[in-house]
């Protein structure tokens, strides 16, 4: 060792400080979860690459401090995430935030911006502090027990992954889960850590990003022809397609369920619930596009598509277009549904929470909502994406709404799992439901000539004494029938009762998601060389379809099996 004892010690000092601050987001982690995974993930294997980063960059512990520079940038900023959502960032979750324009992060950080914008510079200073007082006080590493604890940091980042190993095959015998299941679950954790995991998430982001948008090209060409029917009216006029999650019609009050599950819709008026509405797939990712294009029940669900949604059709009409989602632009399940919002004028996602965090309630949607609305004076055809009652139930809805409990969050040992199950799903619904009439009263009080139509993307099942299983993409009745409903203004029935007067005669006859494009678009007064009518509840001129499901299997909803125990759908069997 080189150098004056003085500023060894200050170097030293310093790098403590860099090492700890880098940690910090890992601690915040562990002091919300301190499962044994979260072990793992937050410090062993970010304790132990650092370790290993000094160790090879012996002689040069300046360069490890420059080279970590750049993640003491982001350390505060990263901890204050975990901090409120009590898990660190994702490819997603970065997706969001850089998707995020400025004047929305003000609105989001608000009183905290400065303090923590000072904080990241802070961080900054810190790592760099280190690297020029090591390099002034020629700090080196040499000697033996450097190679010594090189190898041990190896093996104790090696260690989870053998253990993952022999667990699996502890287990695989009864479960059927992909050999390379403890080799994913490590890729998981390395992700999940601080700093590295960053690097993975932003090389993940990139790479989903960009394939999501090259998806979105592929549609820029394509043209409807769409323009408006009718002479043009001398109000304004804003129509709003709202997109729910996971939502089951047997648990709206609206559509008949015994508990007050909407309190708020229930005493609106112009509202119309659309009673015999069905999905075509119980998974958002064929669910979705079902809605958004005029694809047909009968396609296979993965079938090559080359038309634009309805956000296209709109703008050809003159319509202004917005897409806002609180759910998530890119990832496996998000990214072929981002590629339609990419159509509309102005995208912008909410979501910071994730799936698997509270927070991020669908009450955010409301401000930018209205935001939209002051934003110009023209026409515009909004798309509001919820994450309405998707598990985790109790992270979909604010403490006010816990009107049923015991929830799946509550203490153990109160109610049964059924009942805790039904308690925090049915807060979701009575959540939503708030969330739609705070819409619909926005619309209300726009002055525009305004209509809205609701649907989820697919229902949910949730157990019963005959049926344990739960969630969705099982195929059974309760994740196919949704609940649908259209609200129009005043002004709206005065303008087109035609519309009004078709859709209400249409509501309760046995209807699809595949219906909702052409009802939308005469929702909105438009029309295209090869728009079809007879898919529109809208339109008089609307007649049933085969309701097909499940593409693959190809099931006639009205004809098929329904299994006693959990309300399966296959073929064959009812009356045919
Ligand atoms: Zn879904």
């Amino acid at each position: 060792m080189t150098g004056s004892p003085v500023r060894r010690a200050s170097a030293f000092t310093f790098i403590v400080l860099l090492v700890a601050l880098l940690m910090l987001p890992n601690f915040v982690w562990l002091a919300h979860d301190t499962s044994g995974s979260v072990w793992v993930a937050a410090l062993v294997l970010p304790a132990a690459m650092l370790a290993l980063l000094f160790a090879l960059l012996g002689r040069w512990p300046w360069l490890a401090c420059l080279l970590l520079a750049p993640f003491a940038l982001l350390a505060p900023l990263e901890a204050f995430y975990i901090l409120q959502y009590h898990h660190p960032t994702s490819a997603q979750i970065i997706a969001t935030v850089v998707a995020t324009n400025p004047l929305e992060a003000d609105e989001y950080f608000g009183r905290l911006l400065a303090p923590l914008a000072v904080a990241l510079f802070a961080g900054l200073a810190v790592a760099l502090l280190a690297a020029w007082s090591s390099w002034r006080a020629r700090l080196r590493w040499r000697g033996g027990w450097r190679v010594g604890l090189s190898c041990a940091c190896v093996v104790a980042m090696l260690l989870p992954l053998g253990i993952g190993y022999a667990s699996f095959r502890h287990k695989s015998a009864s479960e059927s889960e992909s050999a390379t299941a403890p080799l994913r679950d490590y890729g998981d954790a390395i992700e999940d850590g601080f700093p590295f995991g960053v690097v993975p998430r932003i090389v993940k982001y990139r790479s989903e990003w960009d394939r999501m948008r090259i998806d979105a090209a592929r549609f820029k060409a394509f043209r409807f022809h769409a323009q408006r029917t009718g002479a043009p009216l001398r109000q304004r006029q804003v129509y709003v397609l709202v997109i729910g999650e996971s939502s089951r019609r047997a648990n709206w009050q609206l559509f008949g369920y015994d508990r007050a599950t909407n309190p708020e819709l229930s005493k609106l008026k112009n509202v119309v619930p659309i009673t015999r509405f069905i999905a075509t797939w119980p998974e958002s990712i064929a669910a979705i596009p079902m809605i958004l294009t005029r694809r047909k029940p009968d396609m296979a669900w993965d079938a090559p598509w080359h038309e634009a949604s309805v956000l296209r059709a709109m703008s050809e009409a003159g319509y202004e277009t917005y897409w806002i989602s609180n759910q998530q632009a890119i990832g496996e399940f998000d990214s072929p549904v981002s590629m339609y919002a990419y159509e509309a004028d102005h995208v912008e996602w909410l979501n910071h929470a994730s799936w698997t965090a509270p927070g991020s309630y669908d009450g955010d949607l409301v401000q930018p909502l209205k935001d939209a609305l002051g934003a110009s004076g023209k026409d515009l055809f909004i798309v509001l994406h919820m994450m309405g009652s998707h598990v985790k139930y109790d992270y979909r809805y604010p403490q006010a709404f816990e009107r049923w409990t015991p929830t799946q969050l509550s203490p153990p040992g109160q109610g049964t799992h059924i009942e805790r199950v039904r308690n925090s799903y049915d807060n979701s619904i009575l959540y939503s439901d708030h969330v739609l009439a705070a819409i619909i009263d926005v619309l209300k009080h726009s002055g525009a000539v305004s209509a809205l139509w609701f649907e989820s993307d697919h229902g949910e099942l949730i157990p019963t004494p005959t049926c344990d299983k739960e969630g969705h993409g099982v195929g059974t009745v309760p994740e196919y029938e949704i609940p649908a409903l259209f609200w129009y203004s005043d002004a709206y029935q005065r303008d087109f009762p035609r519309r009004v007067a078709a859709l209400q005669s249409n509501a309760g006859k046995r209807t699809i998601s595949a219906d909702t494009f052409e009802s939308l678009i005469d929702m909105a007064g438009v029309a295209f060389p090869s728009h079809d009518e007879t898919w529109s509840l809208l339109s008089p001129d609307w007649h049933y379809h085969t309701r097909w499901v499940a593409q693959t299997q190809h099931i006639d909803f009205d004809t098929a099996r329904i299994d006693r125990e959990c309300g399966r759908v296959s073929n064959g069997g009812r009356g045919n």
